[in-house]
């Protein structure tokens, strides 16, 4: 069996980024990488502005200034100051060639046309020079770079309206078991509701991967055959959740073997998720999550993000790991490594009761995984341990 490490190392170094590129809106573009340098085509800002409500000054060696007129954010009027003048200017207002100040209007007093300031500025004070952000030619983004809100605030400023980005991964959700029902119809007896569909594609969503279908299969083998091989022509990722552990009706290892899917690993020294399986064949790729919904979701954090974020060209696709000061101690039954459900606050991670990889209760109330390396065996309180930052 393989070390938590290794099944990382070994989807990294299986995935590979899409060749297919897009053009999209900007306004589209939330979550898409940049499969292209973004250079711009504009200075930024483009002329000198001011950075304060006041007054633009050609500053003379006295306090008292003539007051010439008024510039208003987005005017285009040019005034020429002599020494000693002063116009009336706004924050983001251009500020004339002939001054070279600007002071704040609460360090100032007026009467009529007569300004006086209480000490004259330093030469060029609330003034953003020219390009002082960016300059025509200068590369803006570089390719690789996940957009943020703040990425496509950024290029919307240079005027930019599209932007080339990898295609995202299409991804089909399968979910197996002949025990499963959809919420919404009444439980009968052996019968539980079916939840690891949705909270996958939950899960992709918040990931920012909405090309998700998803597909419920009973358990059998020729259907599942059938299924899968139809949709590994028309999916990038399949994920498949349940039926890859070693019961007589888990056909997912069985189904992988018969449509030639080559085995990049199966089953990870981890709990909860051993029986992880992970596999690719042409341009697909292919996860066995074991069932168990906390086995899912954390197999899901930890192996399948990472495979998405890199398909779309982004190679920083793990989620945040830090350290953090335990609140409570931890004894580790078994050499496995450990994934726990904890609540992180303030530099402190709290690991909660109920660790069972049946139970989704303590998943829900989590915002971080407390990660045990094979090796350690316990954690005591106030020792730092390390902590994985779920998104919430
Ligand atoms: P399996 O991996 O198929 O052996 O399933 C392990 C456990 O997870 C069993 O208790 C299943 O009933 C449960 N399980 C499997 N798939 C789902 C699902 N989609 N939603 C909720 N529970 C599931
Ligand atoms: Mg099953």
């Amino acid at each position: 069996m393989i070390s938590v490490q290794q099944a990382i190392n070994l989807v990294q170094e299986h995935t590979r980024t899409t060749q297919k590129t897009i053009w999209v809106k900007i306004q589209d573009a939330l979550d898409f990488v940049l499969a292209e340098d973004v250079i711009s085509t504009i200075t930024m800002p483009p002329f000198r502005q001011s950075a304060m409500d006041g007054y633009a000054l050609h500053l003379h060696q006295n306090n008292t200034y003539k007051i010439i007129g008024e510039i208003q954010a987005g005017d285009d009027s040019q005034p020429t100051l002599q020494q000693g003048e002063a116009v009336r200017i706004f924050t983001g207002a251009p500020v004339p060639q002939t001054a070279n100040a600007v002071i704040m209007q609460e360090k100032t007093s007026v009467n009529d046309t007569l300004l006086t300031v209480t000490d004259n500025p330093a030469i060029n004070t609330n003034i953003r020079p020219k390009g002082e952000q960016i300059k025509q030619g200068d590369l803006a983004l570089q390719k690789g770079i996940k957009l943020t809100p703040a990425a496509i605030g950024f290029m919307a400023s240079l005027g930019i309206t599209k932007v080339a980005v990898y295609k995202k991964p299409k991804v089909a959700v399968v979910t197996t078991g002949n025990e499963l029902i959809p919420p919404g119809t009444p439980l009968t007896y052996g019968k539980i509701y079916e939840s690891n569909g949705t909270m996958l594609v939950s899960a992709l969503q918040k990931a920012g991967f909405n090309d998700v279908q998803t597909v419920n299969l009973a358990d059998d083998y020729l259907q599942m055959v059938t299924l899968i091989k139809e949709l590994s022509l028309q999916f990038d990722v399949i994920l498949l959740s349940g039926g890859i552990s070693v019961g007589d009706y888990d056909f997912v290892g069985k189904a992988m073997n018969e449509l030639q899917v080559q085995q990049v690993f199966y089953k990870v020294k981890q709990k909860p998720g051993k029986p992880l399986y992970f596999g690719k064949k042409d341009q697909t790729y292919f996860f066995g999550l074991p069932g168990n919904p906390a086995s899912t979701l954390s197999c899901f954090y930890s192996y399948v993000i990472p495979a998405l974020e890199r398909f779309q060209g982004n190679e920083n696709g793990r989620l945040p790991k830090i350290e953090a000061q335990a609140t409570n101690d931890f004894v580790k039954k078994g050499s496995r490594a450990q994934f726990l459900k904890a609540t992180y606050k303030n530099g402190e991670v709290t690991i909660l009761e109920g660790q069972a990889s049946s139970m989704l209760h303590t998943f829900a109330l989590a915002n971080a995984l407390v990660f045990i390396p094979e090796e350690q065996t316990t954690i005591t309180k106030k020792q730092m341990v390390k902590v994985i930052c779920l998104p919430v």
